[in-house]
């Protein structure tokens, strides 16, 4: 089979926007946009894009620096229990500086949380200027647990599509980089996944007793995340569907997306606002 070569994985993976999509369409065993042959090329390529992702991450984060109206990057995960939210995390996002990494898990809403709009803790955890954002869900949930579990009526969360999508559009209008993944894993594989945090019990932690009750509700799950695909990717942000059977694509993939987001903003070192010369003369006679 002829290799792939130079596909940007970003157009690969993009739900075009005003598309009709059902989950079920996208293969969670696919590898697409992957130039290599398998399992050991990924690990080795993901490696190779270390650097220069640490590069333009720095570069950015070098931007940042005393600039408030600074350019910002945020990597949105979502994706059913075992999908690798914390795995992208840890393989991905890991291999740049964490200094210039915001990261932010959004569980459900606390006592204070539910206060407020939902939309309120989402912005309050914006990424800075020059940072890169991480968010492990989002402001999504209140379109899709809160859908499937009724937690707000229907007249209240169907508005809220249009809403995400104003959100959003001034977000990307004030200089945020928008990177929303969907990790698509397959019916089975997550119950692959669920078995193996039993037998290990070093995986037992991360198993949750209530994560059996989301399973069985897979097909409302897969409804609502349609929604989410069909109606808020945009052209301003769209969602990218990556296929998360196999961990190493999954993280080659992401890596992948990051990168091909940081080339396009060319980030660039910010000019000294000082004399290096005379700074030069001063540190030499110091
Ligand atoms: P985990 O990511 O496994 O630590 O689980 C976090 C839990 O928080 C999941 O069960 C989510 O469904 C839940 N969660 C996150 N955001 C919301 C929300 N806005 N409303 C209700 N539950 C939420
Ligand atoms: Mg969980």
């Amino acid at each position: 089979m002829a290799k792939q070569k130079n596909v940007l994985v970003s157009d690969a993976l993009r739900v075009e926007p005003r598309t009709t999509v059902r989950v079920e369409d996208f293969d969670a065993e696919g590898t697409p946009g992957y130039p290599g042959e398998g399992k050991d090329d990924a690990i080795e390529q993901t490696q190779t894009m270390a650097e220069e992702l640490s590069d333009l991450q720095e570069r950015l984060y070098a931007e940042g620096r005393d600039n408030p109206g600074a350019r910002r990057v945020l990597l949105l995960l979502q994706g059913l229990d075992t999908s690798g939210k914390g795995g992208v995390i840890r393989h991905s996002v890991g291999l740049v500086d964490p200094q210039g990494i915001q990261l932010k898990a959004f569980k459900a809403p606390t006592a204070e949380e539910r206060k407020h709009h939902y939309l309120w803790r989402i912005k309050n955890a914006l990424p800075g200027p020059g940072m890169i954002g991480i968010f492990d869900r989002s402001h999504y949930e209140d379109v899709l647990v809160v859908r499937v579990e009724n937690l707000v009526p229907q007249s209240e969360w169907s508005k809220r599509f249009d809403e995400i999508n104003k959100f959003e559009a001034e977000l990307t209008e004030q200089g945020t980089t928008l990177i929303k993944c969907f990790l698509n894993v397959s019916h089975d594989e997550q119950k692959q996944r669920l078995l193996e945090r039993l037998d290990n019990p070093e995986k037992h932690w991360k198993y949750n007793p209530g994560d059996v009750d989301t399973r069985l509700k897979w097909p409302a799950y897969l409804e609502a995340y349609a929604d989410v695909l069909t109606r808020c990717s945009t052209e301003h942000a769209p969602w990218f569907v990556v296929p998360a059977n196999r961990k190493w694509y999954r993280n080659w993939a992401v890596t992948r997306l990051l990168l091909e987001h940081l080339r396009a903003l060319d980030p660039h070192w910010p000019a000294a606002d000082f004399d290096v010369a005379v700074e030069r003369k001063r540190v030499e006679e110091s």
